[in-house]
């Protein structure tokens, strides 16, 4: 069996030939058209907020502002942990739904009528099928 040499003055050699190019190297020109870009962290709707797991997407029926409003068909992730059952919805659908909650409440105060209790969301099992495609 061959064995290969490894040339350890010419790796000397490269890294100080390195250090001196960055030990006389002015980076601030360099720092000047880099540009900084800020990440926002967001959380991953697929993985369950309680147990960390794989959720699966299901569709439900959202019933607002006392069954006045009904969203068809949204998705709702369900963790597939057995025991968690946990569920979520999408964050946008959840915004979406406190909106169309709020705007409801708004205009039956506005009309007089009696608002209906505030439950925020009632999920119904899917009538579809368990999973979306
Ligand atoms: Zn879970």
């Amino acid at each position: 069996m061959k064995t290969k040499r490894v040339d350890r003055e010419k790796i000397r050699s490269l890294i100080a030939e390195e250090a001196a190019y960055w030990d006389s190297t002015d980076t601030s020109e360099m720092m000047d058209i880099t540009q900084r870009v800020r990440l926002e962290w967001t959380a991953r709707e697929d993985r369950c907020k309680r147990c960390g797991g794989e959720m699966e997407k299901r569709q439900i029926d959202l019933h607002l502002a006392g069954e006045r409003l009904i969203l068809r068909g949204v998705l709702l992730y369900v963790c597939r942990t057995p025991g968690c059952g946990s569920t979520q919805l999408p964050l946008v659908i959840k915004e979406l739904a406190e909106r169309l909650e709020t705007l409801v409440q708004e205009t039956l105060a506005f009309q007089g009528i009696s608002s209906p209790e505030p439950v925020l969301v009632r999920e119904e099992p899917p009538p579809y099928g368990n999973q979306a495609p």
